[in-house]
């Protein structure tokens, strides 16, 4: 009977320890961080998409003021133009395109600047991300592990307690069993030094003297808490 009893309780454990496993905090924690680094590289992508779309934009912008300027310049150069007035005010549209280059350069180098910094977070954040899933992915496995090695010795005990409980007369192990289900899970205790090991209260001499009494075969009940008690060299009797 205590052996069941001690196979129960180490089943219990055994439950109890699935449950609180440290890994099941570290994967919920490393679960949140890899959802939110997700949503952080989405919003990095697009930074950096809106960012090259932009500098497409600015240097679309600047082509054709150059290839305008380029025209002008060769113009200038080849002496095709007579008119002194005419002259003069391609110079001055010459001058004023180099401006507008010059601004509109300035402008595309911020969004390039812009861009490398956009570039360099979705790096940083790529590269976190890896190691995120990394550690999620080593947790994992260290809980499946762990798991499994609960597994295998909950299937041993259970091995054993179906070899020990035939032995056992029936009755007594239903009681057994409706006992401990209100009771912790404890049905059966040792009646140790004349103390029941369930409750931990020492049996008061009348029953005492019953419990010496009885016939090997009957079932002792802990008057406290009703558990069933195990006799043994050191009960006491
Ligand atoms: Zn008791």
């Amino acid at each position: 009977m205590l052996d069941v009893q001690t196979i129960d309780s180490a089943l219990a454990q055994l439950e109890h320890r699935r449950k609180t496993l440290p890994e099941h905090a570290e994967i919920n924690a490393l679960s949140t961080a890899v959802a939110t680094i997700s949503a952080d590289l989405v919003a990095a992508e697009t930074a950096v998409s809106d960012l090259e779309a932009e500098q497409n934009r600015a240097e679309a912008e600047i082509q054709p003021v150059r290839e305008r300027l380029h025209r002008n310049q060769t113009r200038i150069a080849d002496g095709t133009i007579a008119d002194p007035k005419a002259l003069s005010s391609m110079v001055e549209e010459v001058a004023h395109l180099q401006r507008r280059i010059s601004d509109l350069e300035d402008a595309e180098l911020e969004i390039m600047e812009q861009l490398e910094s956009a570039t360099a977070t979705l790096e940083r954040l790529r590269i976190k991300a890896g190691q995120l899933d990394q550690q999620l992915a080593d947790a994992v496995a260290r809980r499946d592990q762990a798991v499994a090695a609960i597994d295998a010795q909950v299937d041993e005990q259970r091995a054993e307690r179906q070899e020990l409980s035939p032995l056992l007369p029936a009755d007594l192990l239903a009681l057994y069993d409706k006992i401990g289900k209100s009771h912790n899970g404890v049905g059966a205790a040792e009646l140790r030094q004349r103390q029941c090991t369930g409750c931990q209260l020492e049996v008061n001499a009348a029953d005492l003297r019953v419990f010496a009494a009885a016939a090997d075969d009957d079932v002792l009940r802990c008057e406290e808490c009703s558990r069933i008690l195990v006799r043994t060299a050191s009960s006491g009797l």
